[in-house]
């Protein structure tokens, strides 16, 4: 059986890592017998250049008709004076948007080697493990009307969600944790928003029908301080759009790097959608320098979520981690003991420990 994956680089370091990711798995491939077929389309900024609009066409077609998508990033100072509707961030919006992705699963793990790279205590991140499950498709980013109005004196975004919406990402929250610790911490505004009444009973009524699992409620401005000041107490942390993005790019510093941090995309039933946490890093695109290690190990989770295939998706982590106790690390994990790798060296690696 083939696995059709379409490679969607977009821009920066984007193309940079998505290659590494795709010598990984052709590794694993070799490997484990498996034939993986890979196309690549454009989006963000190299589609508004070739194309006319950060989302082509044909490139949702193909997304559309994958056993899975691989994204690098998009975006640029190229683009950064665009009108709304050429910004490569429309791309990235508007995919998730057709392929109604709306599950984003990221797991923040704290490496070993890596305590040191974290401007955290060391001891305050040891043992940190954890995955912050964020609803994609409603909420503030997506509720309507949002504009300025009387004559631009005043300003309305509006926050909307439906039950159903709600509970179908609880619910998979509910299944993540299954899977792990057995703890959800729900993260809401309950003391304030009516968004969150509703999100807080959904997660009560849930309860019942996962009983191994332990559930508590924490407000959102707690969970920010908890997650820098105690992280080890997550296991699964699931909660709405908005909060979603902004704890999870606070828990990034648990790893020392955004350039460590996979995520994963689900659909109900369709294709998912595999990325780093990270963007287009301008500052060092085209240097050859870019950790590819969130992009390795986002393919790692399109082996496990989309495809089944565990063991592949184990692999892969452990020949990471291995690399990493080896003390290789790329420009952005600074480690004054180690041997510093580029994005090819750390890339051949992995491929290498994957071979042994
Ligand atoms: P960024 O994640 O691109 O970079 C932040 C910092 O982290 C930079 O110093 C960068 O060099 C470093 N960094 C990020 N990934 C790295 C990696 N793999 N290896 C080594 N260093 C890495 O965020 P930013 O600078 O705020 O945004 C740059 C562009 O990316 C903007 O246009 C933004 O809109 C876009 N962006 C895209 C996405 C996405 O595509 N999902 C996400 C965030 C930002």
């Amino acid at each position: 059986m083939s696995h059709n994956i379409v490679l969607l680089p977009g821009d920066g370091i984007g193309a940079e890592v998505i290659y590494a990711a795709k010598d990984v798995l052709e590794a694993i491939s070799k490997k484990y017998n498996r034939t993986f077929q890979f196309s690549s389309y454009d989006i963000g900024g190299v589609a508004i250049d070739q194309h006319g609009t950060p989302l082509p066409d044909e490139t949702v077609e193909a997304c559309k008709q994958a056993d899975a998508v691989l994204l690098g990033a998009v975006g640029g100072p190229k683009w950064d004076n665009n009108p709304s509707d050429l910004r490569p961030e429309r791309g990235l919006l508007g995919i998730r948007k057709a392929l109604d992705l709306y599950a984003n699963l990221r797991p923040v793990k704290g490496f070993p080697k890596l305590l040191h790279a974290s401007p955290l205590k060391e001891e305050i991140i040891q043992g940190s493990d954890l995955l912050i499950v964020r609803e994609l498709t409603g909420g503030l980013y997506f509720g309507q009307p949002s504009e300025r109005i009387d004559n631009g004196n005043a300003v309305v975004d509006t926050l909307s969600y439906t039950k159903r919406e709600m509970e179908r990402i609880i619910d998979k929250a509910f299944q993540s944790a299954a899977l792990r610790n057995k703890h959800l911490t729900s993260v809401d505004k309950a003391n304030v928003l009516e968004s969150s009444k509703l999100w807080r009973e959904i997660v009560e009524e849930k309860k019942s029908e996962y009983p191994d699992i332990t559930v508590e409620h924490v407000l959102v401005d707690a969970a920010a301080m908890k997650l820098i000041t105690n992280p080890t107490q997550f296991d699964v942390i699931v909660t709405e759009n908005m909060f979603g993005d902004i704890l999870s790019d606070e828990a990034s510093v648990l790893t020392g790097s955004l350039g460590m941090l996979p995520s994963a995309s689900l659909a109900e039933d369709g294709v998912g959608l595999y990325e780093p946490a990270h963007g287009s890093a301008p500052d060092i695109a085209g240097q050859g320098i870019a950790n590819p290690v969130a992009m390795i190990l986002s393919s790692a989770m399109m082996l496990r979520y989309s495809f089944d295939m565990n063991q592949e998706a184990n692999e892969i982590e452990v020949a990471v981690e291995s690399v990493l106790n080896q003390n290789y690390h790329t420009a952005d994990l600074k480690n004054e003991h180690g041997t510093l790798v580029n994005t090819s060296e750390m890339t051949d690696l992995i491929v290498k420990a994957i071979n042994q």
